[in-house]
């Protein structure tokens, strides 16, 4: 008697399961992407990568097995380079990253599959993301691709925090430690760190909003973290949670009720 069931990992598919998903009118892999590198005192080097890596694979539980969507290995090592100096951050170079995606991607489409949605967990790649997918579609036209960072446009998300964290909590602060706490407890140290850097900037100018700096973690922050992490608890990770699983759910659905590009 045969119990398989069509896994949801990429890699635990045989060839002719990926042939028979990739040849599918709305077949789409998922990569998710995060980083390794520091997340202050209390968190793992891995947080981005633990975030989205978790997020996605609760989502993909809420589709039926039918749904030609499969997801990558967490791409767990980013680029980092704003970390730099602190020790455990490991950072690999946006040329490497953005071949790699060009490569990779570029096999995903002449496999036959339609759709790439690249998840990213970690601020500092954003843009290196939205590069690289321009990159891929140019040279696979028939497979649409979808750079997305997994804490962007999700409804209700300002409002679980606190105003401070949604102004100057960037990293390791109030909504990662309190995420981390739902997640995985045991990874979480006993600090809770305070660093806002409120008051440094020239007015007009800001860390990431319309006239950025590039800035170095070293710039503001001797602890790593960059923002509030004191008041994070289980209650708000859990909350944040399910924001994030009811979201990507919602998007990642209506993507597979479509049949675009097509
Ligand atoms: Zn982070």
């Amino acid at each position: 008697m045969n119990f398989k069931q069509i896994p949801n990992k990429f890699e635990n598919l045989n060839w002719q399961e990926v042939d028979s998903i990739a040849k599918e009118k709305r077949s789409t892999v998922i990569w998710p992407f995060g980083a390794v590198e520091q997340h202050g005192p209390h968190l793992p080097l891995a947080t981005d990568s633990i975030f989205v890596d978790e997020i996605i694979s609760e989502v993909l539980k809420l589709f039926t097995s039918d749904v030609p969507i499969k997801k990558l290995p967490t791409q767990y090592i980013g680029f980092s380079p704003e970390h730099k100096g602190f020790p455990g951050t490991i950072s690999l170079s946006s040329n490497l990253i953005t071949s790699m995606i060009r490569e990779i991607g570029v096999q995903l489409s002449e496999m036959g599959f339609k759709r790439l949605i690249l998840i990213n967990g970690h601020g500092g790649q954003i843009s290196l993301l939205n590069t690289a997918a321009r990159e891929l579609r140019s040279c696979a036209p028939c497979m649409a691709v979808f750079p997305c960072f997994m804490w962007s446009g999700v409804n209700g998300l300002s409002e679980l925090l606190t105003k401070t964290e949604v102004e100057v909590g960037l990293h390791a602060s109030l909504a990662e430690t309190s995420l981390m706490l739902a997640l995985k407890p045991e990874l979480v140290g006993d600090e809770r760190p305070h660093e806002v850097i409120k008051g440094k900037i020239p007015e007009g100018w800001s860390l990431e909003g319309n006239a950025p700096t590039a800035w170095l973690t070293n710039d503001f922050s001797k602890s790593g973290v960059i923002g509030d992490s004191r008041g994070a608890n289980e209650c708000l990770g859990k909350n944040l949670k399910e924001l994030l699983i009811n979201h990507w759910f919602k998007l990642i659905m209506n993507l597979m009720q479509s049949d675009w590009p097509n």
